[in-house]
């Protein structure tokens, strides 16, 4: 079923554009069939709000009972302020500055990702400040490789993110000597939009061992918390409007080994926005290049920077009920910033276009508002809401 109807395009040409649009109900329904089978075995989900951080999407995440997972101290703070329960909170990030991290502790999270031996000092230093004692999880990198864009793979030997194996020995040496910390688990996350099944099952296999490794030197984890990643399919979102939950958690229950009682964690974000999320935008110019067609729209990468960044593929569709008769062309489509990379598509067959169109750029609930600048003194993208109850 398509997401656009011709109601949908009478209401969008009389807004200015360009804005994003989000279909609520859709929202709902992911997080009712991403909550059916993670219940199934008892886990927990937390959602990463840095994929979108509006008080609109977020207020159905909190009702529906997920925890969040956080990467800044403004989102800790945005979290508590949309209701998610603190003791649901979890705090990552490779960078945490004293100020974020004293904003974890104040709010009392439930747990701060901890990704090197020298912020383990840092925290356990703050919390003794404080006077209180800081729960957290061990990020730790399970050098697995994984089938996505190289700047979304995080689990990699060469990578920023977590703590390597060769530091496993000096972090136990240390644990007894910082005595503000409580270390209730074990966390990973290897990467994001991955798709192959078997990419999870090889993390679980890494992660099993290095588990066990921990267990053997006597540090036991009442929580494991294994990241988020799952993918979407941007090339049919009409087709498939909502991830295969059912899949991905299976994977887990399968290949993650637990001692009884240890609870199980997810950290989803990219999994439970994209597909309701759309960037609606007006063709301002087509123009003939050499050999090129080129769209020029109103949105660019200042309002979804995601093709910019990563060569990101999103799905771009005429809205126009009446576009039957048009025959088709060829373009690359194109915004209004000053840069060859301020591109949303390329060589995108659509019916041949006008000054005036309307188009969605599909799939842009994740890491697209959010990520969205001023570059070029660009105004601020609004969005609008569908389905709101
Ligand atoms: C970005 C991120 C996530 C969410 O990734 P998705 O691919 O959007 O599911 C989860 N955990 C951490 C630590 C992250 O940085």
């Amino acid at each position: 079923m398509n997401m656009f109807t011709s109601q949908h395009y009478r209401r969008f040409a009389q807004l200015e554009t360009p804005f994003y649009y989000y279909d609520l109900a859709l929202l709902e329904k992911t997080l009712q069939v991403a909550d059916l089978y993670a219940s199934k075995y008892g886990f927990h989900i937390h959602y990463a709000l840095k994929a979108n951080a509006n008080f609109e999407i977020l207020q159905p995440i909190v009702k529906a009972g997920f925890g969040a997972d956080c990467v800044s101290g403004n989102e800790v703070k945005r979290a508590v302020e949309a209701g998610f329960p603190p003791e649901k909170i979890v705090f990552a990030g490779v960078g945490k500055s004293d100020r974020e991290i004293l904003i974890g502790l104040s709010e009392n999270i439930f747990c701060f990702n901890v990704e090197s031996i020298e912020e383990l000092q840092v925290i356990d230093a703050l919390a003794a400040q404080v006077g209180t004692t800081a729960r957290l999880a061990l990020r730790v990198n399970p050098l697995v490789e994984v089938n996505t864009h190289q700047y979304i793979t995080t689990g990699t030997a060469e990578n920023k993110f977590g703590i390597p194996p060769r530091d496993f020995d000096s972090l136990l040496a240390l644990l007894p000597k910082l005595s503000h910390l409580q270390i209730v688990g074990l966390h990973m996350h290897i990467g994001s939009q991955i798709c192959q099944m078997n990419n999870f099952r090889d993390a679980c296999q890494k992660f099993n061992e290095i588990r066990r490794w921990f267990e053997q030197h006597g540090l036991h984890f009442a929580h494991l918390n294994v990241g988020g990643g799952l993918g979407v399919d941007y090339h049919h979102p009409d087709q498939n409007p909502i991830a295969d939950f059912e899949n991905y958690f299976d994977t887990f229950n399968r290949y993650l080994e637990r001692q009884p009682g240890q609870q199980v964690h997810f950290e989803l974000g990219r999994a439970l926005v994209a597909q309701c999320g759309s960037l609606i935008t007006r063709v301002l110019y087509v123009k003939q290049g050499q050999t090129k067609h080129f769209a020029i729209v109103d949105a660019g990468m200042t309002e979804l920077i995601r093709p910019a960044l990563y060569q990101a593929y999103h799905k771009i569709e005429l809205l126009d009920p009446f576009h039957g008769n048009r025959s088709l062309q060829t373009y690359d489509i194109v915004g209004p910033v000053c840069e060859s990379s301020d591109f949303l598509g390329k060589a995108i067959t659509l019916p041949q276009l006008q000054r005036g169109d309307l188009l969605a750029i599909r799939t842009a609930g994740a890491y697209g508002q959010v990520m969205a600048s001023a570059y070029n003194l660009r105004d601020k993208v609004p969005a609008i809401y569908e389905n709101q109850p």
